[in-house]
C-alpha cells in the first residue's frame, strides 16, 4: 500500500460514518467500518458488502466495535456508557466483540478496534484488572482469527494508556490514535501523547477539535478538519517522524447531517492532499 492513502470512517446501519456509497463518492481507497448492528453480522451480509467494496477498489483496514446503549452525550455518561467498562454489560459486549472479529475475519481485515471505555486511574481499583482481563482475552480471540485490537484514545493519558498496554501484555494490541479526543476529553495535547505513544500507533483518526473552557469536566468541540487545535500539518509531520505510513482515515461525527458531512469530508480530503505534497516536497 502507497504510504498515507485516505479514507474515511464508514457505517453500514450504525454509528456515525458515512454510507459506503459516499465513502465511494469522495474517492478514497480505504475505510474504517463501524461493525453493524448484530442481525447484520452475517456471513451471507459480509460477503455481500465485500463484493461492493471490490467493485468499488476500496479495502478496509479497520472494523470498530460499538454497542447499544452507549452515549457520548456528556463526560460522566461515557464513564457509565462506554465500551468494555461498564461491569454490567461486559460480558454480552465481549461476546459481541468476538462476534464483530468474526465478521471483520469475513471480509478479509486484519484489525479491529474499540473504545474501551474510561480504565480507572487507579491500577489498584479492582475494575483495573478486570478490564485488563477482558482485553487480554480479547487480543487472545482476535489473535487466532489472525488480527490485532486497536484500542482507540480519547479517554486516558498517553501515560495511562501506555501503562495499560504494558499491563494487557499482549503482542497484537496496538493504538488507533485520535488527535481530536484528546482535546474533546481533556487527557491531553495531542501531539505530544502521538509522540509518547510512538510505534504503538497503528491506525489513526484525521479529527479535529477546539478544547473546552474546563477540559475534562466539559466537552471540547468537534469541528471540520483544519479548524480546530490539533494542527493538522504538525500532526502528519509528527506521524511521519515516529514512522506512521498507514491510511489516514478522516472521522466527522455529524451523521445526523449528511450533506454537510460529505461536503466537510471532501474538504478534508483537499486539505489533507495539500499537506501530503507539501510534506513529500519537504520532509523537515
Ligand atoms: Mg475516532
Amino acid at each position: 500500500m502507497e504510504k498515507w492513502p485516505l479514507g474515511v470512517f464508514t457505517s453500514i446501519d450504525a454509528g456515525l460514518g458515512v454510507k459506503l456509497e459516499v465513502a465511494h463518492e469522495l474517492g478514497v481507497p480505504t475505510i474504517h467500518l463501524h461493525a453493524p448492528n448484530a442481525a447484520n453480522r452475517s456471513p451471507a451480509i459480509a460477503e455481500q458488502f465485500l463484493q461492493r467494496l471490490s467493485t468499488m477498489g476500496i479495502v478496509t483496514t479497520a472494523v470498530f466495535g460499538g454497542f447499544e446503549g452507549e452515549s457520548y452525550a456528556d463526560i460522566p455518561t461515557v464513564v457509565r456508557t462506554v465500551g468494555l467498562v461498564p461491569p454490567e454489560t461486559r460480558d454480552s459486549r465481549a461476546r459481541e466483540m468476538r462476534e464483530i472479529s468474526d465478521f471483520a475475519k469475513w471480509l478479509g481485515c486484519r484489525v479491529v478496534a474499540l473504545h474501551l471505555g474510561f480504565i480507572p486511574h487507579d491500577s489498584q481499583d479492582p475494575l483495573y484488572g478486570d478490564i485488563v482481563k477482558v482485553t487480554a482475552d480479547l487480543c487472545d480471540y482476535v489473535k487466532d482469527n489472525g488480527q490485532d485490537l486497536h484500542l482507540e484514545t480519547g479517554q486516558e493519558s498517553a501515560a495511562g494508556l501506555l501503562q495499560f498496554l504494558k499491563d494487557v501484555n499482549r503482542d497484537n494490541v496496538f493504538v488507533n490514535f485520535d488527535p481530536a479526543n484528546m482535546i474533546l476529553y481533556g487527557t491531553g495535547e495531542p501531539i505530544e501523547a502521538l509522540q509518547q505513544i510512538g510505534g504503538l500507533v497503528h491506525s489513526i483518526h484525521c479529527k479535529d477539535a477546539t478544547w473546552a473552557d474546563k477540559p475534562g469536566e466539559e466537552w471540547g468541540c468537534e469541528v471540520p478538519l483544519g479548524e480546530g487545535q490539533v494542527g493538522m500539518e504538525t500532526y502528519l509531520r509528527t506521524l511521519d517522524q515516529i514512522g506512521y505510513a498507514g491510511p489516514l482515515t478522516i472521522e466527522r461525527e455529524i451523521a445526523r447531517e449528511p450533506e454537510r458531512q460529505k461536503a466537510e469530508i471532501g474538504k478534508a480530503l483537499q486539505l489533507l492532499t495539500e499537506l501530503k505534497q507539501k510534506i513529500a516536497a519537504n520532509p523537515g
